[in-house]
């Protein structure tokens, strides 16, 4: 299994427009943070989890080569608006590309991205694709992706499990409250990738503090916070979190 951050920034992005914070003006690569994806190859299979703003440029700076599913963990603008660029892959791939969520988010994405061509057999001009509503672990080839639903706020959105080639890596880049029974879905992780976005409490994401109680009590193999704002510079942060946490960067691969 391989995965890419795609991006590790909040909704904002870092630099964040107007901002002349030290953050956002820093000479570190890594504070330049893009708006949350990662990028699975697994079992031969390319997969994406959101499609956020910056899509057409993470895809190009970090070589997405294919895409043959893709999960969207909830419809908010942050994760889904560059869903068009979808269509270059089902273009050059001359077929639908299955996308799954919650049936919410699958509801969302048919009204927001109406014009979507989910049965014509020509190509071009827009992306082809298959909405599915997913309420169960489903299979891409061998690898099983298994919804967690967790708390965003008010809303129930969901994280995902990846299992693969005998490794397991579990994605929450929103989440304000993991539930029981999902803490039961991420258990025996090799990779936990979880929203830390910024040191004060905020109402629907989990605090820097938060997010470190909370990969501490999973107990993966490899914790990493996401989902991170313009009050994080990258050094400073990874000095201060306990060991075995770390602070991902935009185009950070594991393997
Ligand atoms: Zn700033
Ligand atoms: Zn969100
Ligand atoms: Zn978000």
């Amino acid at each position: 299994m391989k995965i890419t951050f795609l991006g590790t920034g909040t909704s904002h992005g870092v630099p964040m427009i107007g901002c002349g914070c030290e953050v956002c003006r820093s000479d570190n690569p890594k504070n330049k943070r893009r708006r949350c994806s990662i990028y699975v190859l697994a079992g031969e299979k390319h997969l994406l989890f959101d499609t956020p703003p910056d899509l057409r440029d993470q895809v190009l700076t970090f070589g997405v080569e294919r895409v043959d599913a893709v999960f969207i963990t909830h419809p908010h603008a942050d994760h889904i608006f560059g869903f068009d660029d979808i269509c270059r892959f089902s273009d050059l791939q001359k077929g639908h590309i299955p996308v799954y969520g919650s049936p919410a988010t699958i509801a969302s994405m048919r009204n927001k991205f109406d014009y979507v061509d989910r049965q014509s057999h020509s190509f071009g001009g827009v992306p082809r694709v298959v909405f599915t509503e997913m309420n169960a672990p489903v299979e891409v080839g061998t690898v099983q992706v298994t919804p967690v639903p967790v708390k965003h706020g008010t809303d129930n959105i969901y994280g995902f499990r990846i299992d693969a080639d005998g490794k397991s890596l579990a994605y929450i880049p929103d989440c304000s409250g993991i539930p029981q029974e999902s803490f039961r879905t991420l258990e025996n992780l090799d990779v936990m990738i979880l929203d830390g976005l910024r040191p004060d409490k905020h109402t629907t994401h989990f605090s820097i503090e938060e997010c470190v109680e909370n990969l501490q009590r999973i107990g993966a193999k490899r914790s990493f916070l996401t989902h991170l704002t313009h009050h994080s510079d990258h050094e400073s942060l990874q000095a201060s979190l306990p060991a075995g946490i770390e602070v991902p960067w935009d185009g950070l691969t594991l393997s």
